[in-house]
């Protein structure tokens, strides 16, 4: 309570109190003790705390334990501080009456890692945004690049292309498109890739990342011993995995293979990135595996996004001879980022030379729908954008989930698909990152990384022409307990973002 107000107070309370002669500070004391019995004890003397932020009459949703119900959250200094169904005081109250109150959402495959990615992020909902496929080569300068600059939260891991691309002294860039993209590694380059994942290891990196179809000569040895390194740090390996479809021998299915025996082997904990868009036609199938290969007590978890088209480098070694029958689809099912055309032989030939994004459109409904619904499986929106051209999925994975799949759909419920983008993410990377243990619920003493939106509106409106356009629905957004989005509205000026890294 503000001391003017509460002065107003005390002298109202004053009336009631004939002989009270004198007004002093102290007096302040024994009229707050008299004035309890006149008002309602919240009412003075902060017998109740006073919270920085209060969000009051949400349909709180937390997946960790499993509450559903309408409550007041009140936050101070960057925490959740209380979950409760009486009346709170704070200095900003968010009145969240209508709507749904849920931990921020964590996307642990987010490549574009920069103001403009992180603005479509925040107003998707994401509060935590991590680089784990493709990784960096070099941890520290990642997370100082980012330091006290970011509005959402970030991290990296350390990835196999960086230091595959560093062994073979190819050109620094996203994906790996001269030596690395084309050779086997000597024994003695594999040695030094190893122990750039260690050092990256050493200096906190999140998880090991690999995108094993981008190095189609990496020999099964090299992954196996990368997985060796990432087993002795408890770091999960986010793997892109070797093939794609259903095309045998080199499936979808052998791929998993691959990657289930280096976990079983080395002990490394295991996650299998864009399941649907490396699965295609075999997504059940490897569903299914993943499904078993837990059964039996192996670390192994997946994700998947929203959407029938993926999209990455034209000139990377997926598009490789032979990339149709892996893929079963033709150049009319890739789509120029840049301009939104679709490819001829021509176009592709002429792109493929100069190299750039390019959506791939080889999956269905079906193959999305299944991997949604799997209780495996967890949302993660693998997006870039670059000056406002990439795939809608950056901007518009989550709400596409919540508004298509979850209201419109009814492909899986509200509390299912929370927990998809929060609690299991946050579960997948806590055994490395302590950190992630007050991340992706709503727990006393948690980080207030929390959104509130109308799930009965919440809906994307990104799109393949047209990548960079803001969901809608999204009320607010705070991250450690900061408002990024207020009302509909990106907040300018404010950087709450925090770096998620293992302790080193
Ligand atoms: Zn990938």
């Amino acid at each position: 309570m503000a001391p003017s107000k509460l002065y107003g107070a005390l002298k109202a309370g004053v009336k009631f109190v004939k002989n009270m002669t004198i007004i002093s500070t102290r007096l302040l004391v024994c009229g707050c003790l008299l004035l309890a019995l006149l008002f309602p004890v919240s009412f003075i003397c902060g017998a109740a705390e006073t919270y920085d932020i209060v969000i009051v009459n949400g349909r709180v949703i937390d997946p960790e334990s499993n509450l559903d119900g309408v409550r007041n959250l009140g936050i101070s200094g960057g925490t959740i501080r209380a979950i409760t169904e009486t009346q709170l005081t704070g200095r900003m109250v968010i009145d969240a009456r209508g709507l749904t109150v849920s931990p921020g959402f964590i996307d642990l495959h987010q490549h574009g890692q920069n103001d403009e990615n992180y603005r479509f992020k925040a107003m998707d909902g994401v509060t935590t945004a991590l680089e784990l496929e493709v990784g960096t080569g070099d941890v520290d300068r990642w997370y100082t690049e980012r330091n006290g600059k970011a509005l959402i939260n970030y991290g990296v891991s350390v990835g196999h292309l960086a230091a595959r691309m560093a062994a073979m002294h190819d050109p620094p860039e996203f994906l790996p498109t001269g030596e690395a993209a084309r050779r086997a590694a000597t024994d003695s380059e594999i040695a030094e890739m190893k122990s750039s994942i260690e050092r990256g290891l050493r200096r906190g990196a999140v998880g090991v990342g690999f995108g094993i179809q981008y190095v189609p000569q990496a020999s099964h040895w090299e992954i196996l011993e990368m997985f060796r390194v990432a087993a002795r740090f408890n770091a999960s390996c986010h793997v892109h995995l070797r093939n794609a479809g259903i095309k045998e021998p080199a499936s979808s299915v052998q791929a998993l293979e691959e990657v289930i025996a280096a976990a079983t082997v080395t002990g490394a904990p295991l996650h299998v990135v864009h399941v649907q868009s490396t699965g295609g036609k075999a997504t059940p199938q490897l569903l299914k595996m993943i499904a078993e290969a837990r059964g039996r007590g192996l670390d192994i978890t997946t994700e998947c996004y929203p959407y029938i088209a993926g999209m990455t480098d034209i000139k990377s070694a997926i598009f490789n001879e032979g990339w149709q029958d892996v893929f079963g689809i033709n150049y009319s099912d890739l789509q120029w980022a840049a301009t939104g055309e679709r490819l001829t032989k021509e176009s592709f030939e002429r792109y493929r030379k100069v190299g750039g994004m390019v959506a791939v459109f080889s999956m269905t409904e079906e193959i999305v729908e299944a991997a949604l619904k799997d209780p495996l499986t967890m949302i993660a929106s693998d997006g870039i954008l670059d000056q406002g051209k990439g795939h809608p999925r950056t901007a518009g994975t989550y709400a596409r989930v919540l508004g298509r799949y979850v209201r419109e759909r009814q492909i899986l419920t509200l509390t299912d698909a929370i927990r998809k983008m929060t609690l299991a993410p946050a579960m997948r990377l806590e055994r490395r990152v302590p950190s992630m243990k007050n991340k992706g619920r709503i727990r006393i003493g948690a980080d207030a990384d929390l959104v509130v939106f109308d799930a009965a509106k919440i809906i994307d409106r990104s799109s393949y022409e047209i990548p960079a356009k803001y969901s809608e629905g999204m009320r607010y957004v705070l991250v450690n307990g900061v408002v990024i989005v207020k009302a509909g509205e990106l907040q300018e000026g404010v950087t709450p973002g925090q770096p998620v890294r293992a302790p080193f």
